[in-house]
């Protein structure tokens, strides 16, 4: 497959694959294209026995500004023609009917997906700086470990703009913590890499200006613990996890996400299946700056 959305590199004597989204203009606003590229390469690179770790990261201002909502070349792949993405013609693409559709295409190229990328046979690293909105999260969440820039904003912002219950893989309590998962759907607010470090959630803060040669020495380092030692530490933890329900977790999380949509085609005679100003929410092409979740600010 050759890739328009993203780049895919092998650095440090093929140890080490590197994935760039590559929609600068767009933040990185993710397609239906370049996410079928990524698992590609994502695939790409767990087949490949010398590449030991993967980083994925983003070109431009922003890691990922989350799903494509309405960018012309995300509704030009979706809409029936000439341009339409192959995608769209299986996993449910074509089964026009009540939520099946978007249930088998949001489990397909959303969910599974993103889980399967979390189970990679090899350590991955997002490397994150800018913004890192809603399904932004997504990507950085299913890898290993998450290195920051300083400039770094995580939000997930579906539920004050469209009136939504969480992105569809549904890793915020566990990222989070339950109480704060609440609070940050809740109100959009977002954590700074200072927060999210306190957290646990990002291991390494860089200067962005060096994040991507500091984050190749820390994949490097990594890179030269035994692969079988490596994959180890990773399904020990992976599976301890799972003991604790995070799977299961996922996987309720996700009907919920279709019951959320499901209300709103419901509300909306079936025009939109997110919601919108008319009901209260803050229109997502215009809406008010995301703030800090600050301790003194209601
Ligand atoms: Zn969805």
């Amino acid at each position: 497959m050759s890739y328009d959305h993203i780049e895919f590199e092998t650095l440090a004597e093929g140890r080490v694959a590197r994935i760039t989204l590559n929609r600068p203009k767009a933040r990185n606003a993710q397609n239906r294209g370049m996410l079928v590229e990524l698992d590609d390469a994502f695939s790409r690179a767990e087949a490949d026995d010398a590449v030991r770790v993967v980083i994925l990261r983003g070109a431009g201002r922003s890691f990922s500004a989350g799903h494509d909502m309405g960018s012309e070349e995300s509704l030009r792949e979706r809409e029936p023609g000439p341009d339409q993405h192959p995608s769209f013609s299986g996993h449910g693409g074509t089964l026009g009917v009540g939520a099946e559709n978007r249930t088998r295409q949001e489990w397909h190229y959303y969910f599974a997906n993103t889980r399967r990328w979390r189970n990679l046979r090899k350590i991955t690293i997002a490397q994150v700086h800018g913004n890192v909105l809603s399904a932004g999260l997504m990507l950085a969440w299913c890898c290993d470990l998450i290195v920051a820039g300083d400039d770094v904003v995580f939000a997930d912002v579906v539920a004050t703009r469209l009136g939504m219950c969480g992105v569809e893989y549904f890793a915020h309590p566990w990222e989070f913590g339950p109480r704060k998962a609440k609070e940050l759907l809740l109100t959009g607010d977002s954590l700074d890499a200072d927060d999210a470090h306190a957290l646990g959630m990002v291991s390494k803060v860089f200067p962005t200006a060096e994040l991507s040669e500091r984050t190749l020495e820390f994949a490097t380092r990594i890179a030269r613990v035994p692969t079988m030692a490596a994959l180890l530490v990773k399904e020990s933890v992976n599976q301890a996890q799972d003991a604790m329900g995070f799977s299961t977790a996922l996987d309720g999380a996700f009907t919920l996400h279709q019951l959320n949509h499901a209300h709103w085609s419901e509300v909306t005679g079936g025009k939109m299946y997110v919601g919108t100003p008319e009901y209260g929410l803050d229109d997502w092409r215009d809406a008010p700056a995301i703030q800090r979740a600050r301790r003194d600010v209601p």
